[in-house]
C-alpha cells in the first residue's frame, strides 16, 4: 500500500528516520512537508495512534501531474472506490498551493462528482456525501500541478491535535514541533530537560510522552476505523522517573501549565520565574528545549532581543560540556549573530515553515 504522511515542511529528516526505524517502511520521497512510502495496511493504527512527528496520515490511491479540472475529474474518476461501503457517506477535503485558475472548492467540486461516478459505475449505487461527519474522508491536494488523490486516516482533526490542552495558551507550539524538537536535541531519558520559557508545557508533556513511551494518540479517536477493523499495538508504559523542568514568568500560564501536567498524572516540575535566571531554579541541566517569545507585536523587538541574549548567556553558564539547546525563532539573524557572539556551536538550523511564518529551529552546542 503506498501513504503518505504531513507535516510541518522543514521535519522531513526527522519523519524520515522514525518511519525507517520505528515502522520499517520503505521510503520513496520526502518533499514539502510530506514524506511518501509504502508499508503494509495493517501499520495504519500505528502511524496514526503512536505517530508524534506528523499530523495526517493518508492512504495514497493516485499521484500524478495533471494540467486544469477536467484532468482531476478524470483521474479521481478512474480510482476504484468499491473499498467504500454502500451505506457510508463520504466528503472531499481539497487543498491547493501554487497559483490556479480555479479554487480549492472547484477542485472538490468536480473531484466529489468523479467519486459519486466512479462509485455509480462499480457498484450501481449513488454514494452520499456528508460534509459535515463524513464516514471517509477523501483528501484532493493539488501542489502546482501535482494531484494527490487519497483516504485521510486520521480525520478533520490532525494528530497534532493531541486532546491534553485544557488550558489554551495566546501562543502554543505545535506538539508535532514539540515532539520533533525534543528528537533535535538527542535527549536521553536519564539526562536533565528544561524549557525555561515552557508556557502550557507542549514541549515537556511531549517530552514526557517520549520518555515514558505514552502514545500521543491516547486520548483520541481517529477516520480508519469506519474503514478498517484493526487496533493499533499495546505497548508497556515505561517507569521511569524523568527530570522534566519548566520555568515561566507569568502566574496565569504557570497555573495552566500545571493543570495539563496534572491532569495527564505527570511528574513535571513547574516554577513561575525567568529564563534568564535559570540558576534559580534548576541544577545540572544537560538539556534546555524551548519556545521563546517571537517578539512580533510592534515595540516588543528590542526586549525579545534583550530576552534571548540574557537568556543565551545564562544557558551557557549553566550548561556542561554536554549541554544543548534547541531553539525555535523566526528571528534567526540576530539568533546567529548573538550564539556566535557569546561562543556557542550552531549544530543545525532547520528551516521550517509554522504557520506562514519562515523560523528556524537551532540546535546550540556549548
Ligand atoms: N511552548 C509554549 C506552549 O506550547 O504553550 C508557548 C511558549 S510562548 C511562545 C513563550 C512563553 O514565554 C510565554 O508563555 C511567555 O509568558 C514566556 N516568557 C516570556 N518572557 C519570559 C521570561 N523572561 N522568562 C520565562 N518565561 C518567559
Amino acid at each position: 500500500m503506498k501513504f503518505y504522511v504531513t507535516f510541518p515542511p522543514g521535519l522531513e529528516e526527522v519523519v524520515k528516520q522514525e518511519l525507517q526505524n520505528c515502522y520499517k517502511v520503505k521510503i520513496e520521497k520526502a518533499e514539502r512537508g510530506r514524506v511518501y512510502f509504502r508499508g503494509s495496511e495493517k501499520l495504519i493504527p500505528d502511524l496514526n495512534y503512536w505517530g508524534r512527528y506528523w499530523e495526517r496520515v493518508v492512504w495514497l490511491l493516485h499521484k500524478d501531474e495533471v494540467k486544469d479540472l477536467e484532468e482531476i475529474y478524470k483521474k479521481v474518476r478512474s480510482i476504484d472506490f468499491s473499498f467504500i461501503k454502500p451505506n457510508q457517506s463520504f466528503a472531499i477535503r481539497s487543498k491547493r498551493f501554487g497559483e490556479h485558475d480555479f479554487t480549492s472548492m472547484d477542485i472538490a467540486r468536480v473531484a466529489g462528482q468523479a467519486v459519486i461516478d466512479s462509485y455509480l459505475s462499480s457498484k450501481n449505487k449513488r454514494l452520499e456525501v456528508n460534509l459535515d461527519e463524513p464516514d471517509v474522508i477523501v483528501r484532493v491536494e493539488l501542489i502546482d500541478n501535482l494531484l494527490l488523490v487519497g483516504i485521510d486516516t486520521t480525520g478533520d482533526d490532525g494528530l497534532h491535535k493531541r486532546g491534553y490542552r485544557i488550558y489554551q495558551h495566546p501562543a502554543p507550539l505545535n506538539p508535532v514541533i514539540a515532539a520533533s524538537m525534543v528528537k533535535i536535541s538527542s535527549w536521553k531519558i536519564n539526562e536533565t530537560l528544561v524549557d525555561p520559557m515552557c508556557g502550557s508545557g507542549t514541549i515537556l508533556v511531549e517530552a514526557a510522552f517520549i520518555g515514558k513511551n505514552i502514545p500521543p494518540g491516547h486520548l483520541r479517536d481517529f477516520a480508519y476505523k469506519k474503514l478498517f477493523d484493526m487496533e493499533p499495538t499495546q505497548k508497556k508504559i515505561r517507569e521511569v522517573d524523568l527530570n522534566l523542568i519548566g520555568i515561566e514568568k507569568f502566574k496565569k500560564h504557570v497555573e495552566g501549565c500545571k493543570k495539563i501536567v496534572k491532569n495527564l498524572g505527570l511528574d513535571i516540575k513547574i516554577f513561575q520565574g525567568e529564563a534568564e535566571r535559570m540558576h534559580e531554579y534548576v541544577e545540572n541541566v544537560d538539556v534546555i528545549v524551548t519556545n521563546p517569545p517571537y517578539g512580533l507585536r510592534i515595540g516588543r523587538k528590542y526586549i525579545t532581543k534583550k530576552l534571548y541574549k540574557d537568556f543565551l548567556k545564562e544557558a551557557y553558564n549553566i550548561l556542561p560540556s554536554h549541554g544543548r539547546i534547541v531553539f525555535i525563532t523566526p528571528m534567526k539573524r540576530f539568533m546567529r549573530k548573538i550564539a556566535n557572539k557569546i561562543g556557542y556551536d550552531i549544530n543545525k538550523e532547520i528551516k521550517i515553515e509554522y504557520g506562514k511564518l519562515p523560523a528556524s529551529i537551532f540546535l546550540l552546542k556549548c
